[in-house]
């Protein structure tokens, strides 16, 4: 799936796009396509893993899901979901994506300050946040799009890594100064990512994702679907400690 780095590559990619007209549209989504015919790009924005196209009265909401896939000024065999197209040939065309409307000012639908990629980014809410969920485990906590808009499974498994903590660990029983490294480099390594991703060298900075052995300790990883969303985790049982009641 991917992660909120990987749209803020989309929403530069497809910058282009920003004031021009629609010409024609086609896709096999359900939404009412007609509607966008004649309509003008006002801005892109992401929310998370949201790519976001607002026009004057409403906006369309992009998600790709955990295969979705996007071109630009290019297709393939595929029929796409949702297909913009524009003068000039020039078009953008979404595949095995979710697209829906969303009606209104973007600002009263989305709390931009939990989204890490934000110039609105807001640690100290997601403190909060996270202190209202006493019982949660760090993997899920990680993965709340309301606290932590953006961060997928990539960023999750790096960050526990990083910050040595076990997937496991119980939010009441995490040490303060976890819980703010937790909230810090959640932010730092999404930006990373971002940096790594345009430069074509995002594996090859995994540490913990999608590895079999731990770089510090030199044993095996574990691996294992947990948390309420039973995502991949890999983790090391000797460096990264389990905060929980024994
Ligand atoms: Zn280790």
């Amino acid at each position: 799936m991917p992660e909120g780095p990987s749209i803020v590559i989309l929403k530069e990619l497809a910058e282009d796009f920003v004031g021009k007209k629609i010409l024609r549209v086609g896709g096999n989504s359900k939404i009412d396509l007609s509607r966008l015919v004649g309509q003008q790009i006002k801005s892109l924005r992401t929310f998370g893993k949201q790519f976001l196209i607002e026009f004057s009265e409403f906006s369309i909401r992009v998600h790709l899901l955990m295969f979705g896939t996007y071109l630009i000024n290019e297709r393939k065999e595929a029929t796409p979901r949702l297909s913009l197209q524009f003068a000039n040939k020039k078009e953008i065309n979404f595949y095995a994506c979710s697209v829906k409307y969303l009606e209104g000012d973007l600002d009263n639908i989305y709390d931009w300050s939990a989204d890490v990629m934000s110039k609105t980014w807001d640690p100290a809410a997601a403190r909060a946040k996270i202190k209202s969920l006493p019982e949660s485990l760090v993997c899920d906590v990680l993965l709340n799009q309301d606290i932590f808009a953006g961060v997928g499974n990539i960023i999750k498994n790096e960050v526990l890594f990083r910050i040595r903590v076990h997937p496991l660990s119980q939010i009441e029983f995490l040490p303060s100064a976890k819980l703010r490294a937790l909230i810090e480099e959640a932010h730092k390594y999404s930006f990373e990512f971002l940096a790594w991703k345009k430069a074509f060298v995002l594996k090859k900075h995994w540490l913990a994702h999608n590895k079999s052995t731990c770089p510090r300790c030199k044993i095996p990883f574990e691996r294992a679907y947990l948390g309420k969303n039973h995502r991949r985790s890999f983790f090391c049982e000797k460096c990264q400690k389990k905060y929980a009641p024994d």
